[in-house]
């Protein structure tokens, strides 16, 4: 790392749902994150007009303005947001060192834990005809759980053959009367079960072999022109609403050297968390997940992704306390170390604004109520409450292995003075 290089405790890789609010809540937990929007800023939802599903929003909201939304709450909330497009990482400190990435293929920053929300792009059909009313929210659409709802009781159309292609085409059929799925060969690559469901229903009409030559309609889809491609027959087809469902492309070329991707080039992450392979690197958002792709679902993996990111830091931080303890008899490096572990969590806690004294053994904490200006070694400085826990037992309740709840039933965290700032610390723990 050369001596200007900029180091940052948290780095968030795009400007969608998920990494808007990764950014919320790691500013909140005061991780001081830097965000970088990449090029496409606010996200896939600036290229749509009306939101309707986002919870929060009663008479709907364009995707654009509900995108600046999220961003004035992130820079509120203190995130450095910043232009510009990570061209390149380097993961291969594996959390044992600080990430890197460049940016715009000049400048490099390096950074303790890294969320990635480069979201994914729908794949196109690429007809003229396609993109330009796709452009002018004219009827084309590549996600009918966002965009069925505005064709209900019209006629619509699926392309594609896949299990997606057949989700869609079943959520669809059950708000249109109508609806035509155009499939490339004379079978469909979907599952056996997806195929069974998309051949029963009454409502679905399937095209073998036929394309999409042209999509019809000046200002709106008003029918497609569609071909069969053993005989070339060429058919016009009256629809309103044209869906394209050949599949998605996460954005995630540039971590394939370092990250598990699953066939698709989707990031895989452990169960119930967005840790990946790489100690310190969390994804979240569409990058990740290929079964929901909702705004709602990206942004809940963003806070989980922040989540993670302050609970790996913290713990990071305890254990690199542990070995200043085991390396230095006075102890005193052991205490600032401690406590920069727990000002992570302190930030967050209601029981800021009283002072808490924390006992580990010999060592003392004391928090005042700022949590900014802690001082250590008071032993004899009155406190509101009082916690007492060994330095394992800590370590245990930090890594969330110890239930605090079980811990102080036992007696192994004993926490003395006002009840009601003994309540609130739990969340230090929680
Ligand atoms: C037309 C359309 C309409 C939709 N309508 C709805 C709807 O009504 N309701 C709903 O819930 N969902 C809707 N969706 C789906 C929704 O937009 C996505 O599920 C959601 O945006 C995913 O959020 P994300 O944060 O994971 O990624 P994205 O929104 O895709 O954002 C990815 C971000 O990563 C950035 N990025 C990518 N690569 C890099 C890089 N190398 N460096 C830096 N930054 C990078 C991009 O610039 C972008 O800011 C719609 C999608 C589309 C395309």
């Amino acid at each position: 790392m050369s001596a200007q290089q900029e180091h940052v405790k948290c780095l968030i890789i795009g400007s969608g749902p998920a990494g808007f609010t990764a950014a919320i809540y790691a500013s909140r937990a005061n991780l001081k994150p830097v965000l970088y929007t990449g090029a496409q800023a606010g996200g896939q939802l600036m290229e749509t007009t009306d939101v309707e599903n986002y919870p929060g929003y009663p008479d709907a909201v364009t995707g654009p303005k509900m995108m600046e939304d999220f961003q004035n709450q992130a820079t509120r909330m203190g995130c450095d947001i910043r232009y510009g497009t990570i061209t390149s990482v380097d993961f291969s400190s594996n959390g044992e060192g600080p990430h890197s990435v460049v940016i715009d293929e000049r400048e490099t920053v390096s950074a303790d834990t890294i969320i990635i929300s480069t979201g994914a792009s729908a794949k196109w059909l690429g007809l003229e005809s396609e993109i330009r009313l796709r452009d002018i929210g004219g009827g084309v659409s590549a996600c009918a759980v966002c965009d069925g709802f505005f064709y209900k009781g019209k006629t619509v159309c699926v392309i594609g053959a896949g299990d997606t292609a057949s989700e869609e085409a079943l959520y669809l059929a059950n708000l249109c009367p109508t609806v035509h799925m155009f499939v490339r060969r004379d079978e469909m690559r979907a599952s056996q079960v997806m195929r069974e469901r998309v051949k029963s229903k009454e409502n679905i009409i399937i095209h073998w072999n036929t394309e999409v030559e042209e999509v019809l309609g000046d200002q709106e889809v008003v029918g497609a022109r569609v071909f069969n491609n053993q005989t070339g027959e060429k058919t016009d087809i009256e629809l309103q609403g044209f869906f394209v469902a050949i599949g998605h492309k996460p954005n995630t070329d540039i971590f394939k050297d370092y990250l598990d991707l699953d066939s698709e080039g989707y990031i895989v992450t452990q169960a119930d968390s967005s840790r990946t392979n790489v100690e310190g690197v969390f994804a979240s958002g569409d990058a990740q997940d290929k079964i929901y792709r909702q705004a709602v679902t990206a942004a809940g993996t963003g806070c989980m992704a922040a989540l993670d990111a302050e609970r790996w830091l913290s713990h990071k931080e305890f254990i690199a306390a542990q070995e200043a303890a085991k390396n230095n008899n006075t102890g005193s490096m052991a205490v600032d170390s401690i406590l920069d572990a727990i000002k992570t969590k302190a930030a967050q806690s209601d029981a800021l604004g009283k002072t808490i004294k924390f006992n580990f053994g010999e060592e003392q904490i004391f928090i005042d109520g700022t949590g900014e200006s802690n001082t250590v070694s008071v032993a004899d400085t009155e406190a509101d409450c009082t916690v007492g826990v060994d330095l394992e037992d800590f370590k245990s309740l930090m890594k969330g292995d110890l239930n605090p709840m079980m811990a102080f039933m036992s007696g192994k965290l004993k926490i003395d003075g006002d009840m009601g700032v003994a309540m609130k610390l739990q969340s230090l723990f929680a």
